[in-house]
C-alpha cells in the first residue's frame, strides 16, 4: 500500500467513525463500510462503491452524512462528494458475516456483523429453531422491501419493547419473509443472548398443539411459546379456518404481549384478507405495524444474483446474470435455486458457463410457457371450461371470473405481466390489471363466486 492510500484510509476510517452512529449497524457493515475513499483533494473526494445497486443505496439513504463527516475531518465544508463504481473492489468485504477475519481494526461495527453465526442453542433449555444463515447481512435490500427491512432492523434494535408490536409481515411466495424473521431473531440474540427467542411455523404450532392436548401436556405447551420474549410466527396464514388453534393462539398473544414480548409474524396475504380469520384475532393482528414485501425489481433481482453468485462461489457474465434476472422475474427463491443448480455444474465440470448452457441447464424457455399453462388448465378444468374459451375474446361473465382467477393465481407465484398476457391468449397489459383489480375488489367485497376455487389452486401450486 503506497503512502497515499495509507493516508487515504486513515480518512477514510476516521470518518466512519463518525458516520457509525447515525446509520442501522447492518446497513453500516453491509454498505458503508466496505466503501473504499479513492481520492480527496481540497475540492473533492471519490468514493467507490462494488456496484450499481450499493452505490444508488449510498446516494440515496447516506450520501449526507458520509459527505458531512468527510468535511468535518478535513474541516472544509466546500469539500464535494462523489461516490463511484469500482467493480474490481473485493467481494468479500461486502459479506461481513463471511469475512470477520478481513475486517480492519478500527471503526468495526458492533458484534452485529461480525465472528460466527449466531449461536442457535442457548445456554436456555429451549431451541430457538433459527437459521444461521439468514441474517441482516446477507438480506439484501431494495425498494421491494426496504420498508420492511427498516421494521424490522428497527424491532431488532431495540425489541422489548418495539413500538411496532406486533409486527405482521407479508407478501408472495419466496420474496424473504422467513429470512428476515430470521434475520431479526438472530440479531436480537446476538445483541442479547438471555432473551428467548422462538420461531415457529404454524403448522408446527398447530402440531404441537394437537399432539400436547392428546398427551395432556398442556402446560409445558404453554411454557413453551408464552415464556418467549420474541415469538416469531411463520406462514399465520395456514391458520384460517383452524378454531381451536385461533382459540389457543389468540391466549397466547395475549399473554406475550401483556408481558411485553415482541411478536412477530409472516403471511401471503395481509390480516383483511384471511377470511377464516376469528375477528378479534384479525383485530389483534392489525394492532401493530403491517408491512408487505413486493417482489423485487430487475435491478434488485441483479444485485441479488451478484451477491449469490459469489457466495455460491460461481462466476457469471454480466449477461447471463441479466438473462436469469429477466428470466425468474419476481421469486427469489427461485432465482436462487437457479444459481444452486449452476453452482453444481460448475463443480462438476470444467466449462464455462456460456449463455446457451445456462438456458439450456436452467430450462429457461419452456418453463416461462408451461407455468401459466398449467394455471390456465387447471381453472378450465375446475370451472368446466374450454382452455380456448378463456384465452379467447368471448367477454361471458364465467370467462372473465376464469381469466381472473388465472391472473390472481399467476400473481400469487410472482409471475410476470408478460408471461400471463401470453398464457392468456395475448393480453395486453391494461386489459391484465383491470382483471387484477376486478378480482381485488370482489374478494374484498365477498363477491367472487370462485373462492373455494381460488384457494385450492394456490394451495396446489405452492406445492
Ligand atoms: P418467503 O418466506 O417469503 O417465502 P424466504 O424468506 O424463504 O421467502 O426466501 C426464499 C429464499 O430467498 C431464501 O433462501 C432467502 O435467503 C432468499 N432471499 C429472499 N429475499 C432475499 C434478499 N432480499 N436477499 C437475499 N436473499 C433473499
Ligand atoms: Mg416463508
Amino acid at each position: 500500500m503506497s503512502t497515499d492510500d495509507n493516508t487515504l484510509n486513515n480518512i477514510w476510517q476516521k470518518a466512519l467513525k463518525l458516520i457509525k452512529s447515525n446509520i442501522p449497524a447492518a446497513s453500516f457493515s453491509a454498505w458503508v463500510k466496505p466503501a473504499k475513499l479513492a481520492s480527496i483533494d481540497s475540492n473533492d473526494a471519490v468514493l467507490q462503491v462494488r456496484n450499481e445497486f450499493n452505490r444508488n443505496l449510498i446516494v440515496q439513504n447516506y450520501f449526507q452524512h458520509i459527505q458531512t463527516a468527510l468535511q468535518q475531518i478535513q474541516d472544509n465544508n466546500s469539500l464535494r462528494l462523489t461516490v463511484e463504481i469500482n467493480a474490481d473492489l473485493p467481494a468479500e468485504a461486502y459479506m461481513p458475516v463471511f469475512s470477520s477475519i478481513s475486517g480492519s481494526t478500527t471503526a468495526s461495527p458492533d458484534n452485529t456483523s461480525q465472528q460466527n453465526p449466531v449461536i442457535q442453542h442457548t445456554n436456555k433449555k429451549y431451541t430457538s429453531y433459527l437459521n444461521p444463515k439468514f441474517t441482516f447481512e446477507t438480506f439484501v435490500v431494495g425498494t421491494h422491501n426496504q420498508f420492511c427491512h427498516a421494521a424490522a432492523l428497527s424491532i431488532s434494535q431495540k425489541p422489548n419493547p418495539s413500538p411496532y408490536n406486533p409486527f405482521f409481515i407479508y407478501g408472495g411466495v419466496g420474496l424473504g419473509k422467513t429470512h428476515l424473521m430470521h434475520a431479526v431473531g438472530n440479531y436480537i440474540l446476538k445483541q442479547d443472548s438471555s432473551l428467548k427467542v422462538v420461531y415457529i411455523t404454524t403448522e408446527k404450532f398447530l402440531n404441537d398443539l394437537i399432539d400436547s392436548m392428546r398427551k395432556g401436556k398442556m402446560d409445558e405447551f404453554r411454557d413453551r411459546y408464552r415464556k418467549a420474549d420474541v415469538l416469531l410466527v411463520d406462514d399465520i396464514q395456514f391458520i384460517e379456518g383452524k378454531e381451536s388453534t385461533q382459540q389457543e393462539f389468540f391466549h397466547t398473544f395475549n399473554a406475550l404481549r401483556d408481558k411485553g414480548s415482541q411478536i412477530i409474524m409472516t403471511s401471503d396475504r395481509p390480516p383483511s384478507a384471511m377470511k377464516k380469520l376469528e375477528p378479534r384475532l384479525c383485530s389483534r393482528f392489525e394492532g401493530g405495524l403491517i408491512a408487505d414485501i413486493q417482489p423485487p425489481t430487475f435491478e434488485t433481482r441483479l444485485a441479488i444474483i451478484e451477491r449469490k453468485a459469489e457466495e455460491l462461489k460461481i462466476s457469471i457474465s454480466s449477461e447471463v446474470a441479466r438473462r436469469i434476472a429477466e428470466s425468474f422475474p419476481e421469486n427469489i427463491r427461485s432465482l436462487e435455486g437457479a444459481l444452486v443448480k449452476l453452482s453444481a455444474y460448475t463443480n462438476l465440470s470444467t466449462n464455462k458457463l456460456e449463455m446457451g448452457m445456462v438456458e439450456k441447464l436452467l430450462n429457461l424457455k419452456q418453463a416461462e410457457e408451461n407455468r401459466m399453462s398449467k394455471i390456465v388448465n387447471s381453472v378450465a378444468y375446475h370451472l368446466e371450461l374450454d382452455k380456448s374459451d378463456i384465452t379467447g375474446p368471448n367477454r361471458q361473465k364465467k370467462l372473465i371470473h376464469a381469466r381472473q382467477l388465472c391472473v390472481e393465481i399467476a400473481r400469487t407465484f410472482n409471475t410476470s405481466w408478460s408471461e400471463i398476457g401470453t398464457g392468456l391468449g395475448g393480453r395486453g397489459n391494461s386489459s391484465l390489471i383491470s382483471l387484477h383489480r376486478n378480482i381485488k375488489d370482489s374478494l374484498k367485497n365477498n363477491d367472487f363466486p370462485y373462492v373455494d376455487v381460488l384457494d385450492k389452486l394456490k394451495e396446489q401450486f405452492q406445492n
